[in-house]
């Protein structure tokens, strides 16, 4: 009986990972059991809606989930981030008029006929004459007449009926309110309570906020990944350092497409993706991926190309929103995002992606991944093996693009689902080897058990060395299978 098995779905998922967002269409076992079976990596969850009561459920139940099937999930919780919004509306209803003049103010209250409070304070500020001003993203646009110190006066351009508590933006003109809002702290409260693995920084507008963010956590002795989404015209110009502070990015198309000019955002997509790849940071692309899935079973062309292009971009991993939200078909369109990327994968650039890592970095630690990327094309090897302490040496592998699937072994689950988003990773967790002979066995049984390689085949593994020490890849070695057990 083999020790180191992998489900046989597990192994048949896309090298491109799927990112999942939960809500009332997922928000049982058996829904979360088959968005694992079509290939969702990470369970994310979006913390401005919901209590945290029902954020907990959620999150226990992918647990229990994950825990049952033997698949791990990782879990991404999405922070509010410093949204300003309407007070709550009356019961009779205010209907804006295209044409007609409103008025904003700074502060908390109902919103009435001619006029509306916005809070936190400080919008007001931060939206000068001529900017425009978009409430429920953009379901209503006004146009800002005349800025005064405690209100601006606006002539609505896109009517309709206002409702409560809508976000209001001025694109442009980020807020420059604390990052840290009194919605924003309930929400990394929650995040640190359940120990998620990653945390999505919504609407950051600079590299400062990933800092207040990861220092907010590491007073509570927790160090999740953190996802930089980049929605803002502010994080568009500051890319690159927001990128250097966070752990990974979200390519955020929905805000972006309000923020920017909608035609600059297949554009932004591939700049984010390629300079995420060239630091070796992880990349999501996000948002109306297939859109139309919601409400149909079947996506439409331009959606299935809009997958398989992100694929080919060079993103490690897609998500899904309303489809899996709200969707009536979530598991459904979790399989078709699978399928689209498997094949899109084929064609895949690997070497034109490897070369923009290459040309980010230098190093020992890289050069040892990079090498045993080419080793493992040289040889023929069937699988690549990295060892791994605190996830950097698997992490290291991945940004090389190999042929070959990576097999990350570690002791630590909690460091295997930090990977969740790593392109072409897939964990086994193990009891932890405590010589290197050790390690080149056990790799040996779990190519072999899991059916990646068989016998007289090879396999590359990749040791951070000496063991133990954190972020330290530098043994690098060809593993003729089977290696031999010790003689006794
Ligand atoms: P959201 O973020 O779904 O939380 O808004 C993604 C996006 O804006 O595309
Ligand atoms: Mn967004």
């Amino acid at each position: 009986m083999p020790a180191y098995t992998i489900p046989e779905h597990v192994l048949k998922r896309p090298r491109t990972r799927i990112v999942c967002t939960l809500g009332p269409a997922t928000a049982t076992d058996d829904k979360i059991e088959e968005l694992i079976r079509a290939g969702m990596s990470v369970a994310r969850l979006n913390l401005s809606h919901g209590t945290p009561g029902e954020h907990e459920d959620a999150i226990a139940r992918v647990r229990a989930v994950s825990k049952r099937t033997g698949v791990a999930v990782a879990i991404l919780a999405d922070l509010p981030g410093p949204k300003h919004r309407l007070g709550p509306a009356p019961d009779s209803e205010i209907i804006l008029e295209p044409g007609q003049r409103y008025i904003l103010r700074d502060g908390d209250g109902p919103s009435t006929a001619k006029f509306a409070y916005v809070h936190p304070a400080g919008f007001i500020s931060s939206a000068p004459a001529g900017a425009s001003v978009l409430i429920a993203d953009g379901a209503i646009r006004l146009s800002v007449i005349e800025a005064r110190s405690d209100e601006i006066e606006c002539e609505v351009a896109v009517g309709g009926p206002l409702e409560s508590h809508k976000a209001v933006s001025a694109p442009g003109h980020a807020s420059q309110i604390s990052y840290l809002t009194e919605e924003t702290e309930a929400a990394l409260t929650v995040a640190a309570s359940q120990r998620v693995d990653f945390v999505g920084i919504s609407y950051i507008r600079s590299a400062a906020d990933v800092r207040l963010v990861r220092d907010f956590f590491l007073a509570r002795d927790f160090a999740p990944q953190l996802i930089a989404k980049i929605e803002l015209a502010e994080s568009m110009a500051n890319l690159d350092a927001i990128v250097d502070a966070a752990d990974g990015v979200m390519v955020a198309r929905g805000d972006l497409g309000v923020e920017l000019p909608i035609a600059q955002v297949p554009g932004s997509q591939k700049k984010i993706i390629k300079l995420a790849n060239s630091v070796g940071k992880v990349v999501i692309t996000a948002t109306q991926m297939l859109e139309s899935m919601i409400n149909a079973p079947v996506p439409t062309r331009a959606e299935v190309t809009d997958v398989a292009n992100a694929v080919l971009d060079g993103t490690d991993a897609v998500m899904l929103s309303a489809e899996t939200s709200i969707g009536q078909y979530p598991g459904l369109a979790t399989a078709v995002m699978a399928e689209v990327a498997t094949e899109a994968e084929k064609s895949l650039n690997r070497e034109e992606i490897a070369g923009r890592r290459r040309s980010g970095i230098q190093g020992l630690d890289s050069a040892i991944a990079d090498a045993a990327v080419a080793t493992a094309d040289r040889v023929g090897a069937s699988v690549i093996l990295a060892f791994t302490e605190s996830g950097s040496t698997a992490a290291r592998v991945a940004g090389f693009r190999p042929g070959v699937p990576i097999i990350v072994v570690t002791h630590d689950s909690e460091v295997g689902r930090a990977l969740a988003l790593r392109w072409g990773v897939t964990v086994v967790t193990t009891p932890r080897p405590d010589s290197i002979d050790e390690m080149f066995r056990l790799g040996s049984r779990i190519a072999l058990d899991t059916g990646l390689a068989k016998d007289h085949e090879r396999a590359v593994a990749v040791i951070g060395v000496p063991i133990g020490v954190h972020g330290s890849t530098n043994l690098l070695r060809v593993i003729d299978l089977p290696e031999p057990e010790p003689k006794i």
